[in-house]
C-alpha cells in the first residue's frame, strides 16, 4: 500500500459482542482468584477503545461499528461499516472452546486472525498483524484462520477478525483484565495498521523533542536556582525533558514569558511564581551579552533508537533507551541503530 496519508483512511472498529444482554456462553468460566466470571466484551470493548485511541493519535479516521454497552447484531456492525465504506474492518474478540478450565497446559492458548476464505486484503493485513501480535507478551500464535464468519464475509473491505487468547484458558483468561495486556494488543494492532498502510506509527509517549532556537540569541537575565528544577522542551506541563537543573546553579534566560524561561539549548523552565528560581533581568544600560558562544551547560543527552531507518524515538534516560532497545529486538528486524541526537 502506497497510501500514506492517514487522514484519507478510515478504519472500522468493532469489540465483539456487547455488555447488555449479554451474549449467551462468551464469558470465561468461574474464576476463583477474582471471584468471577470475565465477560468476553469486557475485554473486547477495552482493547477495542485503546485501539481507538491509537488510531486516531496516529491520524487514521476511525468508526465504532458497536459504539455503546450495548450488543448490536452483526448485521447491524456489517451495516455501519459498509455505509460508512471503511477501509478496514477490525473486530476484537476472545476465543473459547469447550467452556471449562482443564487445567495448566491442557487447554488451547493462542492468538489468530480470521478471515474470509478469498484472502486477499484482508490477508495481507491479517499477516502483518499477526506479526506485532507476537511481540510482548508471550502468547502461541496460531496463525491466520479461513473460515466463513458472519462480519468478515458481508464486509465489502478488507476484514481480519481477532481472537486474542483464549476465555476457557485459565492463565489467558486472567490477561483479559490485564490493562497492560489490553493496551498492548491495542497498540500492536495499530502498528500494523500503520504498517500496512504505510503511515509512521506514532508512540504514545515520546521525549519530547527539544529545538534550539536558530541564530543568535540575546540573553534577557539570569535565574538561579532555589531548588532542583525540572526542563521542559516546550513551555507547558507534561513536555519534560531528562534535564534537572540543580539547586544553587546559575542560568542564562533568553526569553521570558508568562511564567516560563528559555534557556539557551531551547529548553524552559517554570518560575513557579519565584519559587523554583531568584530571576535577574539584564539591566537596560548593560549591553547585551555575546552569546555566539554557548555558555557552560550541561546538555540534554539524547539518544535516538532507529529500526530499519524508522525511528522509534528519543530517549534521555538509560531505562527508557533499554526498554526501547529491547522492545526493537523483538521485532523482525534487519538493522537496529542507537545514535546520539
Ligand atoms: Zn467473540
Amino acid at each position: 500500500m502506497a497510501n500514506t496519508q492517514a487522514d484519507e483512511i478510515e478504519i472500522g472498529v468493532d469489540d465483539g459482542h456487547g455488555l447488555a444482554p449479554l451474549t449467551p456462553g462468551k464469558r470465561t468460566p468461574f474464576i476463583q482468584s477474582i471471584g468471577r466470571f470475565i465477560p468476553e466484551n469486557e475485554f473486547n470493548r477495552a482493547v477495542a477503545a485503546y485501539l481507538v485511541k491509537e488510531l486516531k493519535r496516529c491520524g487514521f479516521k476511525v468508526v465504532e461499528t458497536a459504539p455503546g454497552d450495548q450488543d448490536h447484531s452483526l448485521e447491524s456492525r456489517v451495516k455501519r461499516a459498509n455505509d460508512a465504506k471503511v477501509d478496514l474492518f477490525i473486530s476484537i474478540h476472545f476465543n473459547a472452546v469447550d467452556g471449562k478450565f482443564d487445567g495448566p497446559g491442557k487447554d488451547p492458548e493462542g492468538f489468530s486472525a480470521h478471515i474470509d476464505p478469498s484472502g486477499g486484503q484482508s490477508e495481507v493485513f491479517a499477516k502483518i498483524a499477526l506479526k506485532h501480535l507476537a511481540k510482548g507478551t508471550v502468547q502461541k500464535n496460531r496463525g491466520v484462520v479461513k473460515q466463513q464468519l458472519y462480519v468478515t464475509a458481508n464486509t465489502k473491505m478488507p476484514a481480519v477478525l481477532f481472537e486474542l487468547g483464549f476465555m476457557d484458558n485459565n492463565r489467558e483468561a486472567l490477561l483479559m483484565v490485564d490493562k497492560s495486556f489490553q493496551k498492548e494488543c491495542a497498540q500492536e494492532i495499530a502498528m500494523a495498521v500503520c504498517e500496512y498502510y504505510g503511515v509512521t506509527y506514532k508512540p504514545e509517549k515520546e521525549t519530547p523533542q527539544v529545538v534550539k532556537p536558530s541564530g543568535k540569541q540575546t540573553k534577557k537575565g539570569e535565574a538561579v536556582m532555589l531548588r532542583d528544577v525540572q526542563a521542559y522542551a516546550r513551555p507547558e506541563f507534561g513536555t519534560q525533558i531528562p534535564t534537572i537543573i540543580k539547586k544553587g546553579e546559575k542560568r542564562n534566560v533568553y526569553d521570558a514569558e508568562n511564567g516560563w524561561y528559555r534557556l539557551y539549548g531551547g529548553e524552559y523552565i517554570p518560575s513557579n511564581y519565584g519559587k523554583n528560581f531568584i530571576y535577574t533581568p539584564v539591566k537596560k544600560d548593560e549591553p547585551p551579552e555575546d552569546t555566539s558562544q554557548p555558555p557552560e551547560e550541561h546538555k540534554v543527552n539524547l539518544r535516538r533508537v532507529v529500526v530499519d531507518g524508522k525511528r522509534i524515538g528519543s530517549f534521555g534516560d538509560e531505562e527508557n533507551l533499554e526498554r526501547n532497545v529491547l522492545q526493537a529486538l523483538r521485532s523482525n528486524f534487519k538493522k537496529i541503530e542507537v545514535e546520539d541526537v
